[in-house]
């Protein structure tokens, strides 16, 4: 059995002559906090869609819980999702919308809904009509219907969008615990990395329908984190030099240039013992990148936004 939860190969969907997933190898493992970060356009809503049974692929594969193609409708019940506007009923409350949901799922266990409304936050919404909620606690209440069943994968698109930042920390908070305690796998979408860096582990990059890159949050860290930055000609020729110096932590990154990530005030030192060894330095800097800037370098550029 494969180590991961759920797994696609060569994920399609295509509208028309667009693609809106294109061949999309993605990973998640159990127990993860799978951050699906895309611009808008991007492809994550019809990414989800597909892994929750809501649209159907073009081509390629998916795998969950072990199961694949046609035995994928066996265990659609253990996939909860929030995908676009949860479907409420505005006249009613947060009580009575999950009441309807438990009916449909045959669930009448005392203390359920009590249960689900605790978890999500709005223990306290009493009588309150959901047509007079703020926006985060709709949200909040849209991954409570979610919930019900208990599902083992939680699909979540876009939960974050439009919240003030109260609402982000508790729709945050809310996910955070249902990971923690309730050990559920949980995807969750979005088009700023950022909001998601306080509680992904695991990170894919999505952009004109096709996954860019698929890493874990301590790689995202180190690609983002404070280094020294040395721009020279040749950066075969610094190699030498660093490792007699003892440093390890560092990085050819291309032709021109070599980040180093350990021992960052050792900058003059090292620039010194590289002259001396006759190798050329154009520039030699302390550089650290936003999480932002990075996924836009990674999605092309501000101006392709
Ligand atoms: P957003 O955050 O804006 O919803 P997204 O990353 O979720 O963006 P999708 O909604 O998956 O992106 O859309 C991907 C592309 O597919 C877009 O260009 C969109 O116009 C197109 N698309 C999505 N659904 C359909 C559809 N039912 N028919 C035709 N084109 C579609």
């Amino acid at each position: 059995m494969s180590e991961y939860l759920l797994s696609t190969r060569g994920l399609t969907k295509q509208y028309g002559r667009q693609k809106a997933v294109n061949q999309v190898d993605l990973h998640i493992k159990k127990g993860a906090i799978y951050g699906f970060i895309g611009r808008n356009g991007a492809g994550k809503t019809t990414f989800l869609k597909m892994i929750s049974g809501l649209a159907r692929p073009t081509s390629g594969e998916i795998e969950m819980f072990g199961y694949k193609g046609s035995e994928l409708s066996q265990i659609r019940s253990r996939i909860g999702c929030l995908i676009e506007a949860p479907g409420l009923y505005g006249n009613m409350t947060a009580e009575d919308n999950l009441n309807i949901k438990c009916k449909l799922f045959g669930i009448k266990k005392p203390g359920y809904v009590e249960e689900i409304l605790k978890i999500v936050g709005l223990e306290q919404a009493g009588k309150k009509k959901t047509k007079h909620f703020s926006l985060g606690m709709k949200q909040r209440l849209g991954i409570g219907l979610a919930l019900v069943g208990e599902p083992d994968l939680l699909v979540l698109d876009e939960p974050i969008n439009g919240l003030d930042p109260q609402g982000i920390v508790e729709v945050r908070d809310t996910i955070l615990r249902l990971q923690q305690e309730r050990h559920m796998t949980i995807i969750i979408s979005s088009h700023i990395l950022e909001e998601l860096s306080k509680i992904a582990t695991h990170y894919g990059i999505i952009h004109n329908g096709t996954l860019l890159q698929e890493l874990t949050s301590e790689e995202l860290m180190q690609r983002c984190s404070e280094r020294i930055e040395l721009t020279l000609q040749y950066p075969d020729t610094a190699v030498p030099v660093l490792d007699s110096m003892g440093f390890t932590n560092y990085q050819v990154v291309d032709q021109n240039h070599i980040h180093v990530f350990e021992r960052l005030s050792e900058s003059a030192q090292l620039n010194q013992a590289l002259v001396k060894a006759d190798v050329l330095v154009q520039e030699i800097t302390i550089n650290n990148e936003e999480l932002e800037t990075y996924f836009l370098n990674l999605t092309g550029g501000a101006q392709n936004a």
